[in-house]
């Protein structure tokens, strides 16, 4: 067996154990003689999968009974829509952080739906960045204040939650449970599964009781939260292989730890920005306060050789360090199952590189 190190920014690396944990149950899911995809999702097999999943992210969230937890469709752009649709009232503002891309694409879709003040907007900055919290221009009685905690094409991301009266709506499809946060203070927030937590396919809400049971009442159900909630995520089938990759990868989190995650997390990134630090030959592209743990951002001083880098490095068994297509550049996608080695090996190439072209 051969595997890479994937550096792609997601769907990307899942843990080794939890892709032969699957392996192994493939076929003939713990002696049902069927696979886990072709069974009832009312069925007491997935149904024994469903509970834990949602029983894993209770506990590694450390959300209270205030919190729901919800598996849903459509990805982080779904919820894009679904947030504005549930939450932002007519005759009511929503605030919204403009960080870069993604954000960008989140307020384009609130301003389908109703009023959004842009509370800062530091898309634009270079280095990029993400607002400071006392930045913020926020809207009294606004319904919500919506952020990116990390901007995966920017490589930007928000060193802790801003404080504010206004219920937080975060989109954390990039860091979720990449460290020990209290969750539990965003009114919501949302996920596509795709980076730290499993394949694409599934994304995890979590939501404030109140809001689920107050909010949307107007729409159908499918684009409800509370239908979802009452319904325990089953208001239609749900996305079972993705839910049931979601709990092994969940549970292999809760056997690492999230404070051990979130240390390898911190130690596998700064070794990448030590190594970019350390040479003229390459620059960070999002500014030293801001820096992402999950997505590391770099450019070459001579950008010409940026396409020779990540070419040479995916003949190495480096892959996927293309910058989004959007920015060009590199980056480094490390999310929770990244190894240490890939690191090691990256840091090794960049070091060899520069010897040979620098
Ligand atoms: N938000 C962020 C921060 C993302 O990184 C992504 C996907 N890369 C999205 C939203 C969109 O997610 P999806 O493709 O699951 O809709």
């Amino acid at each position: 067996m051969s595997r890479i190190y994937n550096f792609s920014a997601g769907p990307s690396t899942l843990p080794l154990e939890v892709l032969e944990e699957a392996q192994a149950q493939l076929v003939d899911y713990q002696g049902i003689g069927m696979s886990l995809m072709e069974v009832s999702h009312r069925g007491k097999a997935y149904k024994a999968v469903h509970e834990e999943a949602l029983a894993n992210l209770r506990d590694l969230l450390e959300l209270s009974s205030d919190h729901e937890i919800l598996f849903l469709q459509g990805g982080a752009t779904g919820q894009f829509a679904m947030v504005p649709l549930n939450l932002l009232r007519p005759g009511q503002v929503a605030d919204y952080t403009n960080s870069g891309s993604w954000a960008k694409k989140a307020i384009a879709a609130a301003q389908k739906v109703g009023d959004v003040n842009v509370a800062a907007d530091c898309a634009g900055d270079r280095p990029t960045r993400v607002p400071d919290a006392d930045e913020l221009n926020l809207t009294e009685g606004a319904a919500y204040l919506h952020i990116t905690t990390n901007e995966t094409i920017s490589g930007a991301q928000w060193q802790a939650l801003p404080e504010c009266e206004t219920p937080l709506v975060a989109d954390m499809s990039s860091d979720i449970l990449s460290r020990p946060m209290d969750y539990g203070r965003c009114a919501l927030f949302y996920a596509g599964a795709q980076k730290n937590l499993g394949p694409a396919g599934v994304t995890l809400v979590g939501i404030r009781r109140d809001l689920a049971e107050e909010s949307g009442a107007h729409l159908p159900g499918i684009l409800r939260y509370k239908p979802h909630v009452d319904d325990d995520s089953m208001h239609n089938t749900p996305p079972c292989f993705a839910i049931y990759m979601l709990m092994l990868v969940t549970r292999w989190l809760k056997q690492e730890g999230l404070e051990n995650i979130f240390e390898r997390n911190r130690n596998k990134a700064q070794r990448l920005y030590d190594a970019i630090d350390a040479s003229e030959f390459y620059r960070g592209t999002a500014a030293e306060n801001c820096r992402s743990n999950m997505n590391v951002t770099f450019r070459l001083a001579n950008e010409d050789l940026e396409g020779v880098f990540a070419e040479q490095a995916e003949a190495e068994g480096l892959s996927g360090l293309k910058g989004h297509r959007s920015v060009g550049g590199l980056r480094a996608s490390i999310y929770n199952a990244f190894p240490e080695a890939g690191v090691a090996a990256l840091v090794s190439f960049m070091q060899e590189f520069e010897r040979k072209n620098g």
